[in-house]
């Protein structure tokens, strides 16, 4: 039997609430790593679990200092022998920065597989303990092997690149990119073999202690354009703007975003639309801009964030390459 490492940081999986109807109001990352297990003794059948809880946090709560301490924390694990992959329980507020996060710093054949919960453990029709269940049977699966970070939510298995939550409320909350999931977990199968194997987009240096700081802004119509200037006054090192529709910049905003560029400031053009690509137009070898392919917008700032903690300029323009997110 292959032997998981879980790592629990929290979340609505591990929320309580006073009553068992109650959905929304209650303590998300109340209950530790020892509840998770003990409400799938089913786990006990697929593989040895070695459980640690590294944060006991609402995924609201999540910022880069946590990213890097379980980053590190995930390397450890895949560096050890006895460990055949890795599962870790999180809030699904913000799941897909830190997914993108892992995603774009690791680079082993072993399994890494996110999951969550939209309904606290105390909630009737839990659906934290067969998500929980389900990443793990991910994790330990052989035909996992090589497809970098996963998310396992609502019987979908997503490439850890480009998904989403997508839905406030509803338990199938999650979305990938434009081709979707690459797997569904009931029965366990995927679609396609790996495409490429998984490659880092910047290795994290060991004395790394924060990362740069990059603001996404989501653009309305009417928006004033000085609000880049704000931003890289108050420190700002780089900028995604949620754009309408395909990424469409407003006329006003052009000044702004060159002068930004200009100054050294990268600006990804992503959407505010929730799914779909942005490619490449005329205006980014105008400007200097880069679109965010089939990354969101807050997967985008993270890219950025490792693309500017990482000193590649190359770094960004490789990530946002056609073949690097599935
Ligand atoms: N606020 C919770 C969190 O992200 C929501 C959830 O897990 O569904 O931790």
């Amino acid at each position: 039997m292959p032997t998981l490492a879980l790592i629990a940081t929290g979340g609505t999986i591990a929320g309580a609430a006073a009553s068992a109807t109650d959905t929304t109001g209650y303590t998300a990352g109340a209950l530790g790593a020892d509840a998770l297990l003990a409400a799938v003794p089913q786990l006990a059948g697929i593989a040895g679990i070695r459980a640690e809880q590294l944060f006991s946090l609402d995924s609201k709560n999540m910022a880069p200092a946590h990213w890097l301490v379980l980053g590190r924390r995930v390397q450890t694990l895949l560096d050890d022998d006895a460990i055949d992959g890795v599962v870790i329980t999180h809030g699904t507020d913000t799941l897909e920065e830190t997914a993108a996060f892992l995603a774009l710093t690791h680079a082993s054949a072993k399994p890494v597989v996110l999951t969550a919960a939209m309904r606290p453990a105390t909630a009737l029709s839990a659906d934290g303990p067969m998500n929980l269940y389900s990443a793990a049977c991910v994790a330990a699966h052989a035909d996992s092997a090589g497809r970098g970070v996963l998310v396992s939510f609502g019987d979908a298995i997503y490439p850890a690149l480009g998904v989403r939550k997508r839905e406030t409320h509803r338990l199938d909350a999650f979305g990938g990119a434009s081709a979707g999931a690459i797997g569904r977990t009931d029965p366990l199968r995927y679609f396609a073999p790996p495409a490429a194997a998984p490659r880092p987009l910047i290795a994290l240096a060991p004395d790394l202690a924060e990362l740069p700081r990059v603001d996404v802004l989501y653009i309305g119509a009417g928006t004033p354009p000085g609000l880049p200037d704000l931003l890289i006054a108050d420190g700002a090192r780089g900028l995604v703007l949620a754009l309408p529709g395909n990424g469409s910049l407003p006329s006003a905003w052009e000044p702004p975003v060159a002068a930004a560029v200009a100054r050294g400031i990268p600006v990804i053009r992503a959407s505010r639309v929730g799914m779909g690509p942005i490619g490449r137009k005329a205006m980014d070898d105008r400007l200097g801009t880069h679109p965010a392919g089939e990354l969101p917008a807050s997967q985008a700032r993270v890219a950025l964030m490792l693309a500017l903690a990482g000193g590649d300029a190359t770094a960004l323009d490789r990530l946002l390459a056609d073949d690097y997110i599935p």
